[in-house]
């Protein structure tokens, strides 16, 4: 038995998170804790809202007494915390409430969780879920270790960097037991559509213009979200306590060759002429900032714990235009704005 809060459940990984461990590990009771900002979607939860295991809460990580009071109500042992402010564009345009999310929210789960447990982290656990950005722009080729020198460079990043640090910084002085993953750039169903693919694909279904920053020359490196949902799963069981693990599929896409073959999919799965998505594209001002290139070796989650990603990107791309074409009322309730009516 194992009681575990999972922060940001509501989200995109979040949600593919709590799926997976309220469906695997019946035994263990999983509340997850959303204060269900503009990207916290309970409708990415539906099929597992009644669950026996199951309990959703509304909440703000930030706020110290009710977090105190959710660890008296379950006595959790482990956190898996994803709770965060996400999208770089936002960090440029409003960096405080990074700052308040993923630093001041992150710091108070610690301070509650360190007081809660008192000392003994016997068969305890903080999960602290990060980006590979930290690690700033690989401009000059090579890839992302963990002892990679940590290098943010949007307010996003430097947000994320700095809640790294401080779960580092309890290690060191508080001897608390903590773990590290920073993944890679996620795709897959239920991810907001103000990113870059379910953006595209929701503009491509309304025929609308497809804003490719500066001429596209951006690398990512891309991760099927239920992949990164495995590789925590194992992380959390396997890993070693106060470790950093880098999660990626080694599948780097430059921008205009991912939207390019994205129109190509979208064109068959519409049955619309080959070439009339690519039409769409329109090439926008660059992001402030923009980082080329983000590559992350993930040599040591696969040989010390054995994960592997299970999809190839075409096949992982397929089926996420595939899930949105087939999930139009998710794509609607939030163009409408409905899908935050959802009672829970
Ligand atoms: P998301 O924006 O889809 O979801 C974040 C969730 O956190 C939302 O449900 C939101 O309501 C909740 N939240 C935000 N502030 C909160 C607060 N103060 N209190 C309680 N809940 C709050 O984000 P995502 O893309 O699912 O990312 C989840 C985590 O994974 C983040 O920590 C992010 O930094 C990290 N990550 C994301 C990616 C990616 O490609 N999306 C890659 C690597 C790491």
């Amino acid at each position: 038995m194992k009681n575990i809060l999972i922060t940001g459940g509501a989200g995109f990984i979040g949600s593919h998170v709590v799926r997976l461990f309220v469906n695997n590990y019946p035994n263990y009771r999983i509340v997850n804790l959303d204060n269900l900002t503009y990207a916290g979607n309970l409708e990415n939860l539906l099929d597992i809202q009644d669950a026996q295991n199951y309990k959703f809460v509304k909440g703000d990580i930030c706020d110290e007494k009710f977090v105190s009071e959710l660890f008296e109500a379950y006595k959790f042992d482990s956190v898996i915390h994803l709770a965060a402010e996400s999208h770089v564009d936002r960090s440029i345009s409003d960096p405080m409430a990074f700052i308040k999310a993923n630093v001041f929210g992150t710091v108070n789960l610690l301070n509650v969780s360190k007081e809660f447990w008192k000392g003994d982290f016997e068969n305890k656990l903080f999960y602290h879920i990060s980006t590979d950005e930290v690690y700033g722009s690989l401009d000059d080729g090579g890839f992302f270790l963990e002892s990679t020198p940590y290098d943010p460079k949007s307010p996003y990043s430097a947000s994320k960097a700095s809640s790294d640090h401080f779960m580092r910084a309890y290690g060191n002085t508080y001897n608390f037991p903590f773990i590290i993953s920073n993944c890679s750039n996620n795709y897959g169903p239920n991810q907001f559509p103000e990113k870059l693919i379910p953006l595209f694909i929701q503009n491509i279904i309304d025929k609308k213009p497809l804003p490719v920053y500066g001429k596209g020359e951006n690398i990512r490196d891309w991760l099927f979200v239920v992949d990164h949902a495995r590789a925590i799963d194992v992380i959390f069981h396997k890993g070693k306590q106060r470790d950093t693990y880098n999660i990626g599929g080694f599948n780097e896409w430059k921008n205009l060759d991912l939207i390019k073959l994205l129109c190509k999919i979208m064109d068959e799965k519409l049955s619309r002429n080959h070439g009339d998505s690519e039409k769409l594209i329109s090439y926008v001002t660059d992001r402030a900032g923009h980082d080329l290139r983000y590559a992350i070796d993930s040599t040591k989650l696969s040989s010390e714990l054995g994960w592997k990603p299970s999809l190839q990107f075409e096949e992982g791309l397929e089926k996420t235009v595939e899930w949105y074409l087939s999930n139009n009322e998710w794509l609607s309730h939030i163009a409408s704005g409905s899908y935050q009516n959802h009672s829970y």
